[in-house]
């Protein structure tokens, strides 16, 4: 069991629930980090007493040193810190919670520094599965899935034998605007984009599930973290999120992960891997909830999980062109700047327009071809 963390992006959603599981069970929190919002990283240091945080913005991390300046806490700055934070030398165990791909260079300085990865920035695996898998190849780190589909499917799998997997099966709620044709989602608002039914997130995970890209980014991520292709993973809606994820195994048997919404219960998991410790989570009560549906995704609405799951079969950087046009283009809708169908448009059209087919890539083709698709949008 972990002992000791890094909490990378500790006061996200995830972030915070992250402490919150450390506080239950008595794990040291060693090292935070955050964008730019202070106050809350602050309050998270003086309560947890960790060797350092980091601040990605240079003036931010500045007045922090100053509010910390009576606490022996180092304060570091720039993506730098972060990487420092990263590779904190009391933490066994990195949980990286930043969103978007800012979280690959501090993943792969966890692996390289030796700790175990409990991972929630899933565009990580989406834009660097390959180098993240030759990173833990070479030090033999453990990765547990924060996700909590991933995590449901790696729950299901303890104790099945290696090779009777057939197929994962991902639950998707559907988004804040499941059933609506494209003709009802031209002129969705933001505000409406951001009503979860069931999840409470950070903003870009809320518009990626509304525009249901999450579960295309999903499909990526399930592809890197139990090695299965496109055709070996089913998506399937279930308005209720009681049920997890599923897998079927070759005799056809289905095992399912349930509990009640709540991420501290993947979070607690990925900490506490092999173990089962109480958790302040509500049981579940299935008569209450009665009835659970189910439903087939409609992909031609929701295109982003249809380009998502092209861009895996076409492999290279395809998933990394299509990660980066999502980020760009939910940033330009966030500001008002587009409206809410430009988003599958411009990561479909970046996938398109992108050609790049060859499998011998590093990891300067990664950041290379995730700043070009950027650039190409944000500058339009
Ligand atoms: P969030 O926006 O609430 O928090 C993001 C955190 O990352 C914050 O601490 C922020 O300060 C930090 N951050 C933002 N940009 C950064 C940058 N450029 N460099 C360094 N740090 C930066 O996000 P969240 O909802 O907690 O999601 C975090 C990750 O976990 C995402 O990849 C998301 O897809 C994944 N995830 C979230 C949930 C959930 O319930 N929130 C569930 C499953 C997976
Ligand atoms: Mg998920």
């Amino acid at each position: 069991m972990t002992k000791n963390i890094s909490v990378l992006g500790s006061t996200g959603s995830i972030g915070v629930q992250t402490l919150d599981v450390a506080k239950m069970h008595g794990i040291k929190v060693s090292a935070l980090t955050a964008n730019r919002s202070i106050d809350l990283l602050e309050k998270q240091a003086r309560e947890f007493e960790p060797e350092m945080v980091a601040v990605l913005d240079h003036d931010s991390a500045k007045r922090l040193k100053i509010a910390l300046s009576d606490t022996s806490i180092a304060v570091y700055s720039g993506e730098e810190g972060i990487k420092e934070a990263a590779r904190c030398a009391q933490a066994d165990t990195a949980v990286n919670a930043i969103v978007g791909v800012a979280g690959l260079m501090p993943t792969l300085e966890a692996i390289a520094s030796g700790k175990n990865l409990a991972l929630a920035n899933k565009e990580t695996l989406v834009a660097g599965g390959k180098v993240v898998r030759e990173a833990i190849n070479k030090t033999g780190i453990k990765l547990y899935p924060v996700d909590s589909e991933h995590s449901a499917i790696f729950q299901c799998l303890q104790g099945c034998p290696e090779n009777s997997l057939k197929k994962v099966i991902l639950t998707a709620s559907g988004g804040a605007f499941f059933g609506r044709t494209k003709e009802q989602l031209r002129n969705v608002a933001l505000k409406d984009a951001l009503k979860h039914p069931n999840w409470s997130m950070g903003q870009k995970i809320t518009i990626d599930s509304a525009t249901m890209m999450n579960k295309g980014l999903e499909v990526i991520e399930a592809s890197w973290l139990f090695g299965v292709p496109d055709e070996q993973i089913d998506v399937l809606i279930h308005r209720e999120s009681i049920i997890h994820s599923m897998i079927q195994l070759k005799d056809n048997s289905v095992i399912a992960q349930l509990g009640v919404p709540d991420m501290r219960i993947p979070i607690q998991y990925a900490l506490t891997y092999p173990e089962r410790l109480e958790s302040p989570v509500k049981e579940l009560d299935l008569s209450e909830i009665a009835s659970l549906s189910f439903a087939k995704p409609d992909y031609d609405t929701f295109e982003c999980l249809a380009v998502c799951r092209k861009a895996l079969r076409l492999g290279g950087l395809y998933p990394t062109v299509a990660n980066a046009a999502n980020e760009a283009a939910v940033a330009l809708f966030m500001q008002g700047r587009i409206g809410f169908l430009q988003i599958p448009e411009y990561v479909g059209n970046a996938v398109a327009q992108f050609s790049g087919s060859s499998d011998d890539f590093g990891l300067e083709d990664i950041l290379n071809a995730d700043k070009e698709t950027r650039a190409k949008i944000l500058d339009m």
